[in-house]
């Protein structure tokens, strides 16, 4: 009996394996098209300056709803885009749809507010980059210190040549955020030599505030290594307002979350954004 069940263990695992395998195949194939038949687009989600109670600006998030097999997660679609150069082809959309927008909200009057773009490593790694960037800034007609760059930690590495693309992208002015900080290998030396403007405390921090004490004596211990290092901080996956008031209280100075707002499409940002200014004076 063990045997047998052992057996159908195995091809239950096999079967399980080949699904996802087919799953995979179908993104990988149809990634290309979705870029080109816009299915792929970008939402914002807000940023919001807690300590002044000022909107800060959004992250770009980009969203996949698929005609041949619907709502697709950025987790399902982004590792799978990574693993080709279609990656830096799915990057410059998400960066031409951001400039876009960010220049859409200045020419309403919004003219304080920050997009922030997640690059992938091979982005960074791509020695075109900072040069595309500096094409976009100038074709889109958006100032650099209006935007953000993030970047996993994972997506780093500590080298020379890493650091010679970060300096180029901060030279031309934009600003450097380090993505789910405390999820990959936090290096203190790289918080150090690498020329990051800010650090996103990871969700899985903020998550279990105020009652986990080691996630509070780790936000602790982040807020205070980044204050010696004239670091800004943003929490991830603010849901609830314990969790905000734990994070005001410990020196947090930004925050994101479901509790502020999901990501929305851009003309409902720019409501959002005059709503919440109009309900904080
Ligand atoms: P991320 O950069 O850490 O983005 C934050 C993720 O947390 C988003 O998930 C957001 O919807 C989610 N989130 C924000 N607030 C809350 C909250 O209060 N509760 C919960 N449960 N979740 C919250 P999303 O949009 O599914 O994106 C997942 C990841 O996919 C992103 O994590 C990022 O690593 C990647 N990603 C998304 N868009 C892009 C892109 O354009 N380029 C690249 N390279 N990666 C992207
Ligand atoms: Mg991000
Ligand atoms: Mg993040
Ligand atoms: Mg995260």
């Amino acid at each position: 009996h063990a045997k047998s069940a052992g057996k159908s263990c195995y091809k239950f695992y096999d079967f399980e394996l080949a699904m996802v395998s087919v799953e995979r195949n179908r993104i990988e194939r149809n990634i290309k098209g979705a870029l080109n038949s816009n299915e792929i687009c970008v939402e914002f989600q807000p940023l919001v300056d807690v300590v002044n109670n000022r909107v800060y600006g959004a992250e770009a998030l980009c969203r996949w709803y698929s005609h041949d097999l619907g709502m697709i997660p950025p987790e399902r679609f982004i590792p799978i885009a990574e693993q080709s150069n279609v990656i830096l082809e799915l990057g410059k959309k998400v960066l031409v749809e951001s400039f876009t927008q960010l220049h859409h909200w200045r020419s309403q009057g919004l003219t304080d507010l920050v997009v922030s773009v997640n690059v992938s490593a091979r982005q960074l790694s791509d020695k075109n980059f900072p040069a595309i960037i500096s094409y976009l800034l100038n074709e889109h007609d958006v100032p650099a210190d209006r935007v953000e760059l993030e970047v996993t930690e994972t997506a780093i590495q500590n080298n020379k040549r890493s650091k010679q693309q970060l300096d180029q992208l901060r030279a031309l002015g934009i600003r450097l955020a380090i993505d789910d900080f405390g999820t990959g290998y936090s290096s203190l030396s790289r918080l150090k030599f690498l020329p990051f403007d800010r650090v996103k405390i990871d969700r899985s921090f903020v998550m279990d505030l105020p009652n986990s004490e080691s996630d509070v004596e780790i936000c602790k211990a982040i807020f205070a290594l980044c204050g010696v290092l004239g670091m800004n901080v943003t929490a991830e996956g603010i849901e609830n307002g314990n969790q905000l008031d734990t994070l005001r209280d410990m020196g947090c100075g930004c925050g994101q979350g479901f509790l502020f707002g999901r990501s929305m499409p851009s003309q409902q940002f720019v409501e959002w954004v005059k709503g919440f200014h109009l309900n904080n004076g």
